[in-house]
């Protein structure tokens, strides 16, 4: 493979210029195109009255930054609307929340073709390109409609959700016959590939090649579980650094020696922290012996205020906060703390060092990186316990944490209770076989199977 273009949604900041985004993509891409060169081009972030089509390019490390701003109307069509109020609910098993109007898949046709059209010159004959995320389904339908003959991968990093709720979406026929325009289509589990594929044998007359490919719409590509992974090595090693220990050393001197349950998540609905605080509730009265010996460090940065429903969960989150402080707090003791604020991966690997437990309890997770990079920060000689959702993509790799149902509160206290009471001889063999999975699985793993596959297709 010569040249690597990678598409997102949100393309990284560059050097010097804005803070890192908190979303797992970004984390999760840097490291391929270092590897590779050339091209990512994405939205820049940057919202204006009118939608023009030139394309800013700035050069970083050995690939080119292409961006084009967002009229208004696209983005509150386009991501506002179709990507955070319809695909981002309904793949998270939340059709509740989906607000569906037809305005939306409208403006996010429109904003994908406006990207093929601005990427369309900038592309190499013998480029590889791969496409990111549900933000950008039919972009590789596009590019090839306006004649690319490149090969083109898609990954999606959230859940493929069941056929059941992939119907209710009013164009799911066109979405799904537009993946059949990728040579490659990657998922982050095996249950994702499952249900992507009931979805194109029952409802679409799609069969099952041999090889194991997948024949639907008069295209045949490949489908796969690539689940993703972190750079653990590197997590492993912020997590000894004197910054690292330094962040670690106000947070322990914060506690007055009591023992540390940590949570960090994009505030999203998602992500379960109400549950989880609920749970944390009932754990002080379930298991009183824990009252003013544990603390609960939540860091939530706030995501997508633009979206209702992000302001609703954002509000009673703030609602159960108070109750629970107000309910159990003594005047040397503050038993949950919340924090809306964004950490560098430095301060986060020293504060995931010094929590005994984290509590990652996503209602619906595509993969869920903070587990990894929990478990890879740890002191090898005295690891933490992770107790995680059994709904997280990562829980189909992570099988000696401690998993648990978080729609079964119960489960939960259960797991807080025994993390914080673990014999270190169990947390040591746990965490041993949490970390080679860690290590085995990284980001080179992901991105060099990926493209494998896509070099092969
Ligand atoms: N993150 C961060 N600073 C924060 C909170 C989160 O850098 O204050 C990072 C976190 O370390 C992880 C990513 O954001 O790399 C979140 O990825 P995950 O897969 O857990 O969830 P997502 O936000 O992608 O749904």
């Amino acid at each position: 493979m010569r040249r690597l273009v990678i598409v997102s949604n949100r393309v990284p900041p560059v050097k010097g210029r804005g803070r890192a985004a908190a979303g797992g993509l970004a984390a999760g891409l840097s490291s391929a195109l270092k590897a590779f060169g050339g091209l990512w081009f994405g939205w820049s972030g940057e919202v204006k009255d009118t939608q023009e089509t030139k394309v800013t390019t700035v050069k970083q490390d050995n690939y080119t930054l292409a961006t084009l701003h967002l009229s208004k109307e696209n983005h509150e069509e386009y991501y506002n609307g179709f990507a955070n109020r319809a695909l981002w609910p309904l793949c998270h098993y939340r059709p509740n929340l989906v607000a569906y109007d037809r305005s939306f898949s409208v403006g996010y046709y429109r904003v994908n073709s406006l990207f093929a059209e601005a990427i369309l010159p900038l592309l190499e004959a013998d480029d590889t390109v791969w496409v990111q995320d549900y933000h950008l389904i039919p972009l590789g339908a596009e590019l090839k409609r306006l004649g690319a003959r490149q090969k083109i991968g898609f990954f999606m990093h959230i859940p493929w959700p069941a056929s059941e709720l992939v119907v209710t979406l009013p164009e799911h026929r066109a979405l799904v016959r537009s993946m059949f325009s990728y040579d490659v289509v990657g998922f982050q589990t095996d249950r994702d590939v499952q249900s992507f594929l009931d979805y194109v044998i029952r409802e679409a007359d799609g069969t099952l090649d041999p090889d194991g490919r997948v024949t639907c719409f008069g295209q045949t590509i490949c489908v796969r579980a690539f689940p993703i992974g972190i750079d653990a090595k590197s997590i492993a090693a912020l997590a000894v650094q004197p910054e690292a220990h330094e962040h670690a050393v106000r947070l322990v001197d914060s506690l007055a020696g009591r023992q540390l349950i940590i949570g960090v998540d994009r505030l999203d609905y998602s992500k379960g922290i109400d549950r989880r605080f609920s749970a944390y509730a009932k754990l002080l009265v379930r298991y009183p012996e824990h009252k003013a010996k544990v603390s609960f460090l939540q860091i939530a940065p706030p995501s997508r205020m633009d979206v209702s429903a992000y302001r609703a969960m954002r509000r009673e989150l703030e609602r159960l906060l108070g109750r629970i402080n107000g309910e159990f707090a003594d005047y040397d003791w503050v038993p949950l703390r919340y924090v809306n604020k964004t950490y560098n991966h430095m301060a986060l690997a020293g504060l995931y060092r010094t929590a005994q437990v984290a509590f990652v309890t996503p209602l619906r997770d595509g993969m869920n990186l903070v587990a990894k990079e929990y478990v890879a920060a740890q002191d090898p000689e005295n690891p933490g316990v992770l107790i995680l959702s059994r709904f997280a993509g990562a829980a189909r790799q992570l099988r000696e944490a401690l998993i648990v149902n978080p729609f079964d509160e119960q489960s939960m206290v259960d797991a807080l209770h025994r993390g914080l009471s673990m014999p270190l001889e169990e947390r040591k063999s746990r965490w041993r076989s949490l970390m080679t999975n860690v290590e085995e699985h990284d980001i080179g793993r992901w991105r060099d199977s990926f493209l494998g596959a896509l070099t092969e297709a």
